[in-house]
């Protein structure tokens, strides 16, 4: 049963659309449980109803025609009460209702499942049978298994389908809401990146040169035959007869003249390449899915291999330099740090990536860079957008394509007031950060990319608070050597000094891996990661931090931070390493003490022992990013579960202020430079909680500073008093909205176009 409910979901996973996905699930649910009829009922959110969408047994005239109203009839009582019912004889149940001409007289017993998404009934999945018997129990659980299995892809197939047939072939406006990435407003021209070779990607495109297409699938074809042979070839006699005759398999679908034709007759009709391969490949694959014999199913992963290694050769061969349009909005699947590096700053308006979450590193870049993101928009057809206009809500997560004449009015309107607020924030650039009452609180930025600089130097930063040194080894293709690191950590402290910089020993792994130091694992943000993969290799954490001390020669402004430390054992090795590189580099003539060391307090377990950390170094600060995601036991890059992701959950308001409490009773200063920094609200909060500095991105920082130069300690201490009897993040986020509205800065509630 596992085997055969694998397959039916791979399969439907597969489906280009909801009609095709539909059929599938009809065809092999009817097949695997062997019953006469199987349909599905879709709700439609228009009107309540729920329509009948696609059946094997019964009259395949009236799909799309015969419906129900949710609580009528048999199908409606299982949407009704979201349960299943399996009944002998469904004709003599009262809530039977009888659908003239669908063709179910004959057909006795009933099983009618909830397909169920997100909390709510989409539609009913139901298997009939003339015999009057109950379906059994294990019936029932499969029927259960298979509809919960199925019900996020049919709800997916169901918004993209509409999107499709109707956004995007006609100019019918749609929003599709993902999670808000970073602030603002931003219209503009769809970029479609591209990941990997995935035939599934691929968009349609129609080409003119026809004959240079056919001969770039000729030389892609060509090139992966001999990719093929040379494998073959080198494993030699290691190969047992069968792994042989996989490789003949292999170069027997390559030779296969129907394939290659097919793809030729495409692109001679005027698809590019890229486009007919990949229509054709995904062709096979189904029909290669679809045989009952598993030797043959299994030839789909074959097929799907073959046709990603030459689409990747395809690819390859035709990447030009990208032109890209003013106000380009960067659309893709997963977008990373490195494609951010890849498209000038002045032409990038927004980003939208399907995969990924608030918290999610390119989320926090995007912020850093002031550029509006959506993210986890995962019912955005992405790669049907290529030079379409959009509108992107940061602010909401929200996506709108077509949109009528008047949102776009309205949301032009925004991104004008948006423009002015930060023009009259300008003013505040060389103000100092004082509170009413005379307090004086640092604010500092996080940076990462060298463009990163100017603009904290513009938003009147302080100091670095945060320096993540993992962003120019992401922008490479190997480590830098320890000299190139040193001239990009001089860059940094030159930049910035006499004003500190806190530079993070390389923080790695999670969702942060490097194209050329690959970490495979089960649960990457529990696993090797931050301090954990430098201790491990003190070759590439003893470089790092010599190449620190050697940039800081001369302009003393260095502080080093340790990241993702879950023990007082890390902070000794660390220091040990740093003692050491330290004492090396002054017998090779390097003068100078040894910069301030810190610890992140980002794991539960070094909250706890924040006392213990505090007596080993110079400084804390708290990785409030992180420290939610395992405190909430929510990963940060979950759309999932995004909304349960939440900084100011009373468990985090909670830890934030032992921390600093335990700092300084250890009297060591205590900072924060998670994303939380940079809510004015929770700024108030911080400040009542006695943080000694916040560091932020730039975007952010004219705001807090305008939040904290309008409010006394006094009033934030009240605030935190207040905040900390309550019991969730939402009355608490309502409270800070309040108290900003009560001290005249409505204009940082921001929702402008929910
Ligand atoms: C954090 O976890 O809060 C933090 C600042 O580090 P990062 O976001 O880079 O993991
Ligand atoms: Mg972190």
């Amino acid at each position: 049963m596992l085997e055969t409910l694998r397959h039916i979901v791979q399969e439907v996973n597969a489906a280009r659309g909801l009609e095709e996905a539909l059929d599938i699930i009809v065809r092999r649910v009817q097949d695997a449980m062997q019953t006469q009829v199987c349909s599905v009922y879709l709700q439609d959110g228009n009107n309540d109803r729920l329509i009948f969408r696609a059946t094997q047994g019964l009259n395949q005239a009236l799909v799309d025609e015969a419906s129900l109203p949710v609580g009528e009839g048999l199908v409606g009582l299982v949407a009704a009460r979201g349960e299943p019912v399996n009944l002998e004889e469904a004709e003599k149940h009262p809530s039977f209702r009888f659908l003239p001409g669908i063709g179910e007289e004959q057909f006795h017993a009933f099983l009618g499942v909830p397909i169920i998404h997100q909390r709510g009934v989409v539609g009913v999945l139901v298997v009939q049978q003339a015999e009057r018997r109950r379906f059994d129990e294990s019936d029932e659980a499969f029927l259960v298994t298979l509809s919960a299995q199925l019900a996020g892809v049919i709800a997916h197939a169901q918004v993209t389908g509409v999107l499709e047939s109707r956004v995007l072939t006609g100019a019918v406006p749609a929003k599709i809401t993902g999670v808000p990435g970073a602030q603002g407003v931003a219209i503009g021209t769809a970029v479609v990146v591209s990941p990997g070779a995935d035939l599934y990607a691929v968009p349609p495109r129609e080409v003119k040169d026809r004959r240079k297409q056919v001969r770039a699938f000729r030389e892609a074809l060509e090139a992966v035959r001999k990719d093929i042979q040379v494998v073959a070839d080198n494993l030699g006699a290691e190969l047992s007869p069968e792994d042989h005759a996989l490789f003949d398999v292999y170069l027997s679908i390559l030779d296969d003249s129907t394939i290659g034709a097919e793809v030729v007759g495409l692109i001679k009709g005027g698809q590019w390449a890229q486009g007919a391969l990949s229509q054709v490949m995904i062709e096979h694959i189904r029909h290669f899915e679809r045989m009952e014999h598993s030797y043959l199913k299994e030839r789909a992963v074959d097929v799907r291999d073959l046709g990603t290694r030459v689409l990747t050769y395809l690819q390859a061969a035709n990447q030009e330099p990208r032109a890209y349009p003013d106000r380009a909005i960067l659309v893709g699947e997963e977008l990373t740090a490195t494609s951010l590096g890849e498209i000038p700053r002045e032409k990038l308006a927004g980003l939208i990536s399907v995969s990924g979450s608030g918290n999610s590193h390119v989320a926090i870049l995007a912020r850093a860079m002031g550029v509006p993101t959506v993210m986890g928009a995962v019912d955005l057809p992405y790669a049907r957008l290529q030079d379409r206009e959009l509108i992107i809500d940061g602010y909401n997560g929200t996506v709108h394509l077509n949109p009528l004449p008047e949102i776009k009015q309205r949301f032009q309107e925004v991104l004008d007031q948006d423009a002015a607020l930060s023009k009259d924030l300008e003013s505040l650039r060389d103000q100092p950060c004082v509170t009413v009452d005379g307090h004086r609180m640092p604010l500092w930025v996080n940076t990462g990319l060298m463009a990163d600089v100017t603009r904290s130097l513009e938003q009147g930063a302080e100091g670095v608070g945060l320096y993540r040194t993992e962003v120019p080894f992401l922008l490479r293709d190997r480590f830098p050597s320890e000299e190139e690191q040193r001239q990009i950590y001089r860059e940094q402290l030159e930049a910035f000094a006499p004003k500190p910089v806190t530079m993070r020993t390389l923080d790695i792994g999670g969702d942060k891996s490097l194209p050329y130091f690959p970490i495979e694992e089960d649960n990457p943000f529990l696993g090797w990661r931050g301090i954990r993969v430098t201790l491990d290799h003190p070759e590439i954490f003893l470089a790092q931090v010599r190449a620190m001390l050697k940039a800081n020669e001369g302009l003393w402004n260095l502080r080093i931070m340790l990241p993702m430390v879950s023990n007082t054992a890390e902070v000794d090795e660390a220091l040990a390493l740093i003692h050491r590189s330290h004492e090396e580099l002054q017998q090779e003539g390097l003068t100078g003490r040894l910069p301030p060391v810190g610890v992140m307090i980002e794991v539960p377990a070094a909250v706890s022992q924040a006392r213990l950390m505090a007596r080993r170094v110079d400084f804390l600060s708290v990785g409030s990013n992180d420290l939610t995601q395992y405190l909430l036991a929510v990963d940060r890059n979950n759309p999932q579960v995004a909304g349960l992701y939440h900084s100011l959950h009373p468990a985090v308001i909670h830890a934030l202020e032992f921390v600093s409490d335990a700092s300084r009773a250890e009297g060591v200063p205590i900072g924060i430079c998670g994303e939380l920094a940079g809510d004015p609200g929770a700024a108030v909060l911080l400040l009542g909680m006695g943080y000694d500095v916040l560091s932020m991105n730039a975007t952010s920082l004219p705001r807090v500073k305008n939040a904290l130069r309008n409010v006394t300690v006094k009033e934030a201490e009240r605030l935190l008093a207040e905040v900390k009897e309550m019991e969730s993040a939402k009355h608490i986020s309502g409270r800070l909205d309040r108290f900003l509205a009560e001290h005249g800065m409505e204009k940082f509630i921001h929702n402008p176009v929910a």
